[in-house]
């Protein structure tokens, strides 16, 4: 990737050479990937660190005193360092390695059990995935403790002054996502923070949607906890973080027990690593994690500033031209919000457009996005979600209006 320092827009046509993904042809047509809340493409960047860690340096890490063993150890901490640096932790054991959001999320869930009591209430938002819904009934029903929801309004943002009543139940948790994966609606995470710690409650949010757009740091957050995964930011799969401040990591329980997370076994008791090895139990996803850390540097090199105002340019330009299609009603119209766009034609089945466009070449997302409680709110079973990366183009935005036109001609 060349820098375009010269001027402040993303050179896009440079930026999508990064990506090979982008040259593939589906059913003869030239990919439109339009799924990037799904998961998001990978540079060449990336794909040349996977290709070289198993070429030249593939190792297990922090036991071997071989010099493959030290390179891959030292490059993995290289990646912490970098995660670390790039969401402003104050430690680098406060960025724990997990398979993802999911996994990072069930970490907390499983330790609260350790703290949470009958009748202490959670507070959830309305706009959930359900992967930041279900490991906490989870922990709901192992401990009795309740979760109340704040509830969202027909635009899809969170109903604040609801919020502010139910912070007088004095929750020990609340947990709401960054941005919503469905509707793409910026939270405003910061008030939702600053008013959970004034009641004294903890805040985990779900970053999974916001790391390909935003930059967040977690210490003028002054967030508890703060999750993310991976292949929603130009890496690979079955990796992501946990971020918890030090006071928390402490205190929490570890998630699994097994290699690489003890300082001492013996068959009556065992004693726990420090951080973060604590919570990395077993041989972790040595090369995910370094990839992890090239992708971070990849899109802090294209920089977050472009990212943020190109990808404002096509979602004003995609809505606006998706709602000259006659029938075609939006999901989601947030005053602050991100490239995600969820919609249904009249008449026509998401699924039905969906299957049709792809024999077009354009990939995009249909169903209930992981947040059913979402489209029970607005009455439906599903919607169609168009995505959009820094490295789409407006001249794809206008592919998928042309073929949503046609799937429309022939479903109607
Ligand atoms: C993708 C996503 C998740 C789940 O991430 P995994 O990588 O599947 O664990 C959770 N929350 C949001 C908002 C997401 O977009």
């Amino acid at each position: 990737m060349k820098k375009n320092n010269q001027n402040n827009t993303l050179n896009v046509l440079e930026i999508r050479k990064d990506f090979p993904i982008l040259e593939r042809k589906i059913n003869g047509k030239q990919l439109v990937y339009f799924d990037n809340a799904a998961t998001s493409q990978t540079p060449q960047q990336v794909i040349d660190v996977i290709s070289d860690y198993y070429s030249t340096y593939n190792a297990n890490i922090h036991r071997g005193v071989h010099q493959l063993s030290q390179e891959a150890t030292d490059k993995y901490e290289d990646a912490r360092q970098t995660i670390q640096k790039h969401f402003n932790a104050k430690h680098s054991h406060e960025i724990i390695f997990t398979s993802g959001t999911t996994h990072s999320i069930n970490v907390v869930a499983h330790g609260f059990e350790t703290f949470l009591q009958k009748k202490d209430v959670l507070l959830v938002s309305a706009m959930e995935h359900h992967s930041n819904i279900v490991p906490w009934q989870m922990l709901c029903e192992k401990t009795g403790a309740t979760m109340e929801v704040i509830p969202m309004n027909n635009q899809g943002e969170l109903d604040m002054r609801s919020y502010e009543m139910l912070l007088k139940l004095k929750p020990k948790l609340v947990f709401v996502n960054h941005i919503s994966n469905a509707l793409g609606t910026i939270n405003p995470i910061d008030e939702i923070i600053n008013q959970a710690h004034s009641v004294g409650a903890a805040v985990l949010v779900d970053g999974a949607q916001a790391c390909p757009h935003i930059k967040s740091d977690v210490q003028n957050l002054d967030v508890d906890f703060y999750v993310t995964s991976a292949h929603k930011m130009c890496g690979p799969t079955g990796i992501g973080v946990l971020y918890a401040k030090e006071k928390w990591l402490k205190k929490l329980p570890p998630y699994q027990g097994g290699g690489e997370m003890i300082s001492e076994v013996t068959f009556e008791k065992t004693s726990y690593a420090g951080l973060p090895h604590k919570f990395e139990a077993g041989t972790p996803n040595v090369c995910g994690g370094i990839a992890f850390g090239a992708a971070i540097d990849y899109m802090n090199a294209v920089g977050f500033d472009k990212i943020a105002a190109y990808e404002n340019e096509l979602l004003s330009y995609a809505t606006k031209e998706l709602l000259a299609i006659e029938g075609l009603k939006i999901y989601g119209t947030a005053k602050n919000k991100t490239s995600v766009i969820s919609f249904n034609i009249e008449g026509v089945h998401a699924y039905d457009l969906g299957t049709i466009i792809d024999k077009l070449g354009i990939a995009i997302r249909t169903g209930q996005h992981c947040a059913q409680p979402i489209m029970d709110f607005y009455g439906i079973s599903g919607t169609a979600r168009a995505s959009f990366a820094f490295y789409n183009t407006k001249a794809e935005i206008d592919q998928l209006v042309t073929a949503l036109k046609k799937a429309k001609a022939m479903l109607c």
